[in-house]
């Protein structure tokens, strides 16, 4: 058995989607469990249309609604010659009309909750896999659709749900395995999950690859298959970089390592359910379907290469917090990282001096409050516009002056904090938002002259 999860680039239009089922096609002796994301760039889409809602802009509102439903039926009509008389047709003006009044509602009460907005961006996913699951059925495969909010059980926090493992786990060895084993292809959203009292709730952006690893895990699978835009885990983020190169092998370490820091290529959670159980997990092109991609595993084969990828976390600001000083230090240290937790804040660098402490933290955190109650205790400086820059790799580990010939190549360059140490294999220093592209292009240069022909592609 194994999980394919295709993400929003993959199913974005006809073409993309005839692609997909190619693919699982090609794959359906390996048993496949099928993970959808929204079509193209619905989730963003349905969150403007809800803060438009909100807002009290209900026309425009509802022109961009129908522009997302008639992309969608257009979509139908194009993959399913017997669309119109369809159940899945019927399903799809459901899910619409649905929405519809969910906005209405949005417009009456001049409030967007998280609560609502879960609700509301859920609607991407089950609209795309309603399509999915028609289509492949419609090509003579076997398909039947989940919803995932029957298995995917969540705490209460909505736009970033946790999963409860133990009832997630069951539920998917209850709803998703019998369908597998009775010779189906079930298909399922990625993403979105459901409170104990069953509101809507959702895994927070990108979340639908977090979904794949835990059904994985759940079901215990040979595999985990994300396909996506790009060839794999690269050397960095080709949008940025046009140079990278791809990883033909990352460590769960490593892979944990470069979306905690900020590497969008995976949701950060992702790693954890697959490393737990062992699971290797793949990331292929949709586009490139025999190309072949990454696969992280427990650990990676040896390259000569010092560093396996450069990730970048932007906007990120610095918060500067120097203590009162009748403030005992270790009292002082303790009460700001009690703050931090109440208010859900991680750090991804963190300094201490004498006189206080220096965090780096992601800028898109609604902060205000943490800084109102930080002043409690100190004078607090934001320094914004900022990212973090990190190289990770196994290597690092055991490379003597690995930040000296870092910071060779960044002389000119201003850097506002470094941190190594917290982990064996990275090193992470922060610099101007205006700098990242530069610094990303001298490091690999640096790192990647030579690229190791059996690791880098
Ligand atoms: P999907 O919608 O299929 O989940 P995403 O857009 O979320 O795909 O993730 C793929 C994107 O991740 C790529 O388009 C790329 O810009 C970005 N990315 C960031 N860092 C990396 C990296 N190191 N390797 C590959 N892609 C990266
Ligand atoms: N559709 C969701 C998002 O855009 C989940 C995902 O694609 O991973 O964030
Ligand atoms: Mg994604």
């Amino acid at each position: 058995m194994i999980v394919m999860k295709f993400g929003g680039t993959s199913i974005e239009d006809i073409p993309s989607i005839e692609r997909i089922v190619g693919i699982i096609k090609s794959r359906l002796e390996q048993q496949p469990v099928v993970i959808n994301s929204a079509m193209g760039k619905t989730t963003r889409k349905l969150l403007d249309i809800a803060r438009l809602s909100a807002d009290g802009m209900d026309e425009k509102a509802l022109l961009r609604l129908n522009e997302i439903r008639e992309y969608h039926f257009d979509m139908a009509r194009g993959l399913m010659p017997d669309f119109e008389k369809s159940e899945t047709r019927t399903t799809l003006e459901r899910y619409f009309e649905e929405l519809q009044r969910l906005l209405g509602g949005l417009s009456v009460l001049r409030e967007l909750t998280p609560r609502s907005q879960d609700r509301i961006l859920s609607y991407g996913e089950l609209v795309a896999t309603t399509i999915i699951a028609s289509t492949l059925q419609n090509r003579g495969i076997n398909a039947r659709w989940l919803d995932a909010r029957e298995f995917i059980i969540t705490d209460e926090r909505f736009t970033r749900a946790r999963p409860i493992d133990e009832l997630t786990f069951r539920g998917i060895q209850e709803k998703v395995l019998p369908l597998v084993e009775s010779g189906h292809v079930p298909v399922t959203q990625g993403f979105i999950g459901s409170t104990r009292s069953g509101d809507t709730t959702t895994l927070g952006f990108e979340g639908s690859d977090f979904t794949a690893a835990l059904a994985g895990a759940a079901l215990d699978v040979s595999k985990i298959e994300i396909w996506k835009d790009v060839n794999g885990i690269m050397t960095a983020d080709p949008c940025i970089f046009a140079g990278a190169r791809t990883a033909k092998n990352v460590s769960f370490e490593e892979a944990s390592e470069l979306t905690f820091f900020g590497a969008k290529v995976l949701h950060p959670c992702t790693i954890e359910p697959a490393c737990r159980k062992d699971i290797p997990v793949n990331i292929y092109n949709s586009r490139q379907p025999d190309a072949g991609g990454t696969t992280i595993t427990a650990h990676a084969n040896k390259e000569t290469n010092i560093v396996k990828s450069i990730a970048y976390g932007m906007p990120v600001c610095i918060m500067n917090i120097v203590s009162d000083s009748q403030v005992d230090p270790a009292a002082f240290l303790r009460s700001v990282f009690d703050i931090l937790e109440r208010e859900g804040i991680i750090p991804c660098v963190v300094t201490t001096a004498g006189v206080g402490i220096a965090m780096a933290v992601s800028a898109s955190e609604d902060m205000e409050h943490a800084i109102d109650e930080l002043t409690r205790f100190g004078t607090v400086n934001i320094a914004r516009e900022k990212a973090t820059i990190s190289l990770v790799g196994e290597n690092i580990r055991t490379t003597r002056d690995f930040a000296p010939v870092v910071f060779q190549n960044l002389e000119d360059v201003n850097v506002y904090m470094v941190s190594q140490g917290a982990s064996p294999i990275s090193l992470t220093f922060v610099v101007d938002e205006s700098d990242v592209s530069s610094v990303i292009a001298r490091l690999h240069e640096a790192f990647f002259r030579e690229p190791d022909p059996d690791m880098f592609d």
